[in-house]
């Protein structure tokens, strides 16, 4: 689909109250399409008093209406929602192709999948339940109940907008509770298309609003809002701090979904071309924009240059295009502060005495020259210490690090800052068993990549965060328990 024809030609408003409105300063701001530099689209911006406009309108449709919906019904009305969504998936997967700059068949892949999280959500809320409790007093009858925590504030990233904003949305609603959606101001397109849905699936107005704007402001009044009861957040763990810090004045509930270091060990004995494949994916994927990504490659020192060698072969032919070509498996980053930062760290491994090795260079194909192109690259020789092997870099580059034992590969794995994932490639079914126990990680794999999904846990130990988005753990984060204590005597 042309640009003229998903996109809107007025300012893309926000969701407030069940209406589409501009914000009440008429201040608006623009989204650019990353792989050329152009404006798309300009986007109303939300002000404090927009934002509390939001949170009023959430906070009286929780206390309102949204209360005594009955869970079947707020099944079916996220099962709806994922009927409507899907109907649209083809014009949200090219709304995201311009506006994150997402190859078109990686777009629309993506997209297909995400009715299913409303569905799971819609499908999961129906076994929500407390328990009866058998007190060591026979005086009382002791229960349960989970109850929904109220208006939750979601802050969503750029990296996949539409997925992680349903990933956030479906299972608070899905609990009972009523949302304020922000948007990242790089990518707010195909979320305020989603907000025009929302009242045809039979929500009520005010129990899904969305907001637009920068992270600071209109995030932070968010957090600071003592009317949120929880934000959920996805993103950098810098800002997932700041948050953590902003929120503990109000005590509020947190899922933070934060950055990774994950790494990828591979073994003498494991299948390479799988393990190959994996790196691939994990560098060409969104082009390397991925939290769960195993961007420290730890490779069995009998197998390094082997391995290299495959990698290179797989990566020197890799299409980098423009995202509206269907033969285009790697486009650009989502930002020219993305690829400056990206940039820059290929700067400090040089600086920290690795070798930079890319695959390509799209910076001097003329038709890429305006867009944030950076060509899939390793960072070679490195050791565990550098800062490249410690910081999320975030774009399609791999820190390859060396090792000559299980132990060692384990230390040098687990010695990090972040937990969010790791994978292990060995065809010794008793190492990948040692390996699951030891890897000190929120998602552990064998043979295979770290590939999420709806019906699993995600969230990760140490300063990749709280809490777990997906799975049955996001449902439950977010309720809160309530004990019924009901005197017999
Ligand atoms: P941020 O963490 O700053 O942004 C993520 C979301 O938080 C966006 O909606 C952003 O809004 C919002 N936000 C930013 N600052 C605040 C704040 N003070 N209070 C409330 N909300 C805020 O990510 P960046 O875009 O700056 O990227 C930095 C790094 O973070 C990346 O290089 C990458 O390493 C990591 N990252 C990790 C992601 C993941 O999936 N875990 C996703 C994205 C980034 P807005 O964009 O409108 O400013």
């Amino acid at each position: 689909m042309k640009r003229e024809d998903v996109l809107r030609s007025t300012p893309y408003p926000m969701l407030i109250g069940g209406r589409e409105v501009a914000s009440v300063s008429g201040k608006t701001f623009a989204t650019y399409d990353p792989s050329n530099g152009r404006k798309l689209a300009d986007v109303c911006e939300a002000g404090p008093e927009d934002v509390d406009r939001a949170v009023a309108a959430a906070y009286d449709a929780f206390h309102g209406p949204w209360r005594d919906v009955l869970p079947k019904d707020r099944s079916r009305m996220l099962m709806k929602l994922a009927r409507l969504l899907e109907s649209k998936v083809e014009a949200m997967s090219w709304l995201e192709c311009y506006d994150a700059g997402k190859p078109i068949a990686a777009s629309r892949a993506w997209l297909n999948g995400a009715p299913g999280t409303l569905e799971y959500y819609a499908g999961i809320l129906l076994g929500l339940a407390g328990e009866t409790l058998d007190v060591s007093d026979r005086t009382l009858f002791d229960y349960t109940v989970r109850e929904p925590l109220g208006v939750c504030g979601l802050i969503v990233p750029w990296n996949f907008p539409l997925s992680i904003a349903l990933l956030k949305m479906a299972p608070a609603l899905a609990a009972g509770n009523c949302v304020v959606v922000k948007p990242s101001e790089v990518t707010p397109l195909s979320t305020v298309e989603l907000g025009t849905l929302v009242a045809e699936a039979g929500f009520p107005p005010g129990v899904v609003n969305i907001v637009n704007g920068p992270g600071d402001p209109v995030g932070m009044a968010l957090v600071r809002d003592p009317r949120v009861a929880k934000i959920s957040f996805t993103g950098g763990t810098v800002t997932g701090k700041k948050i953590f810090r902003e929120a503990a004045s109000t005590v509020k509930r947190l899922t933070l979904e934060l950055g990774g270091k994950s790494a990828s060990l591979v073994f003498a004995d494991a299948d390479l071309g799988k393990a190959v494949g994996v790196a691939y994916n994990d560098m060409v994927r969104n082009s390397g924009q991925v939290c769960g990504a195993c961007t420290r490659l730890l490779l069995h020192e009998s197998i390094a240059d082997a391995f290299i060698e495959a990698l290179a072969a797989k990566l020197r032919p890799l299409r980098i295009g423009l995202p509206d070509d269907p033969a285009t498996e790697m486009g650009p980053l989502v930002s020219p502060v993305q690829l400056a930062r990206v940039t820059d760290y290929l700067e400090i491994g040089r600086n920290e005495g690795a070798n930079i090795e890319s695959y390509s260079d799209p910076r001097s194909r003329p038709e890429l020259a305006g867009g944030c192109y950076i060509a899939p690259t390793l960072i070679r020789g490195a050791t565990n210490a550098m800062r490249v092997a410690r910081e999320e870099i975030f774009g399609p580059v791999l820190t390859v690090i060396r090792f000559g034992s299980e132990e060692e590969a384990v230390r040098i794995a687990n010695d990090s800052s972040y937990g969010l994932a790791a994978c292990v490639f060995t065809s010794d079914a008793s190492r990948a068993m040692r390996m699951t126990r030891s890897l000190s990680a929120g998602t552990v794999c064998v043979n295979t990549g770290v590939r999420s999904s709806v019906d699993a846990p995600f969230g990760g130990f140490r300063e990749s965060g709280l809490g777990k988005e997906r799975g049955k753990e996001a449902l439950l984060d977010d309720t809160q328990i309530k004990n019924v204590r009901y005197g017999l005597a």
